[in-house]
């Protein structure tokens, strides 16, 4: 089967390049008057000349989440384990070279910590690590899965790029969604962003979600790191990305995270912040090409703008969320991978969803074998 990362080829910078120059004020109506878009299409409505259409492009982004979602939110948080990590992604706060406490949950610490945002009502969970194999190995992470498995209806990772065999062990053990970041589509950038370390392996991250796709993963979720190359660049690629993947598999639920970086993160300036009105630009110009795929908005956003991206595609919002490891039922001895601004509790999101005119939506998804009720999810106890 062919990979994206070779078919990413068929898109070389040079052809995404020559495509937005042509792109003028009636090619963007035009796509817009499309029943399907095209990858092409796509690449249209994120040029210059489409931002004069924002409006109409806002129009339709809403129309197609109204037929596609309804007016249904799902709510999920996240769970972070671990923040060792043996990368050196230079845009993060817990790069390898960064002198700082780190800490590890063990499982039942992780189980103590999941409890706590049980009580809260959430039933998507998502769980977090740092790259460091030899600590947060696949083996631990499935522990921790199989373990909470009983609380939650969904439980998601975000964790390193493993291999097929891998992500089918953690499905067998109750993980059912699995997210990962290309952080850029730009080989020579990504490999200058990651001096060391095994995530600096960029075909393997890219076709991590493929891998897990095939390993009958029920749902995938991809995104690049806004602000990291030229919008156009990494937004196009990742909705390609996405329109790959649900043509590859299309039993899978494909979706899309939209992290943007503020201009100065850290102690990184950020090369190409994308702005407010270009960011909504992206969302809008998802939702258009992409009308089945679930979009998240992470608590990076504010809630205004949170709020706001509702109405024109955001299907999925944390709440209730800490990027600290622990710290819920257990000691948080470390700072967070990242600020939050949006730092609203599962309930005030609740509420202004209410407000908006939106329905929070704790579950959509019932594991059909029924192991949760058994409690236990490894293949030994579904009989897979
Ligand atoms: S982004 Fe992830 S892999 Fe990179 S340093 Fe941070 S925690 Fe490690």
């Amino acid at each position: 089967m062919r990979t994206f990362e070779t078919f990413l080829r068929d898109w070389p910078r040079e052809r995404r390049e020559a495509l937005a120059a042509s792109a003028d004020g009636d090619a963007v109506l035009s796509v817009l008057h499309r029943r399907t878009l095209r990858p092409e299409d796509f690449l249209i409505l994120l040029t210059p000349a489409a931002l004069e259409h924002l409006e109409a492009m806002a129009r339709r982004a809403h129309e197609e989440t109204l037929r596609c979602f309804g007016r249904a939110v799902n709510l999920f948080t996240p769970l972070y384990l671990s923040d060792h990590c043996t990368n050196q992604c230079r845009y993060c706060g817990f790069n390898a070279r960064n002198r700082q406490p780190r800490r590890h949950l063990d499982v039942d610490e992780a189980e103590a910590e999941a409890r706590a945002i049980a009580a809260t009502g959430l039933e998507h969970i998502l769980l977090l690590t740092g790259d460091a194999r030899h600590i947060a190995s696949p083996e631990y992470i499935a522990s921790v899965a199989a373990r909470i498995k009983p609380l939650f209806a969904s439980i998601g990772i975000e964790v390193y790029s493993m291999t097929e065999e891998e992500y089918r062990m953690l499905v067998r053990h109750g993980v059912d969604s699995m997210t990962m970041f290309q952080e850029t589509y730009n080989p020579e950038l990504y490999a200058w962003l990651h001096p060391a370390g095994p995530k600096r392996d960029y075909a393997f991250r890219l076709d991590a979600p493929g891998r897990a796709a095939a390993a009958e993963m029920r749902s995938v979720g991809i995104g690049a790191l806004l602000g990291l190359d030229v919008f156009l660049h990494d937004a196009f690629c990742t909705g390609l990305h996405a329109w790959w993947l649900q043509r590859t598999f299309p039993g899978v639920d494909i979706s899309v995270s939209v992290p943007r970086m503020c201009p100065h993160e850290g102690q990184f300036d950020v090369p190409h912040a994308v702005d407010d009105r270009l960011f909504v630009q992206y969302v809008t110009a998802l939702r258009c090409f992409l009308p089945r795929a679930g979009i998240t908005v992470s608590s990076r956003e504010s809630a205004f703008m949170r709020d706001h991206l509702i109405a024109l595609g955001a299907t999925r919002v944390s709440a209730g969320v800490s990027t600290a490891v622990g710290g819920r039922a257990t000691d948080a001895r470390n700072a967070g991978q990242f600020e939050i601004t949006d730092r609203r509790s599962v309930d005030e999101m609740i509420a202004a969803l209410s407000a908006n005119g939106y329905q929070a939506v704790f579950k959509d998804w019932e594991d059909p074998l029924g192991a949760r009720a058994c409690g236990e999810t490894c293949g030994e106890h579904v009989g897979l």
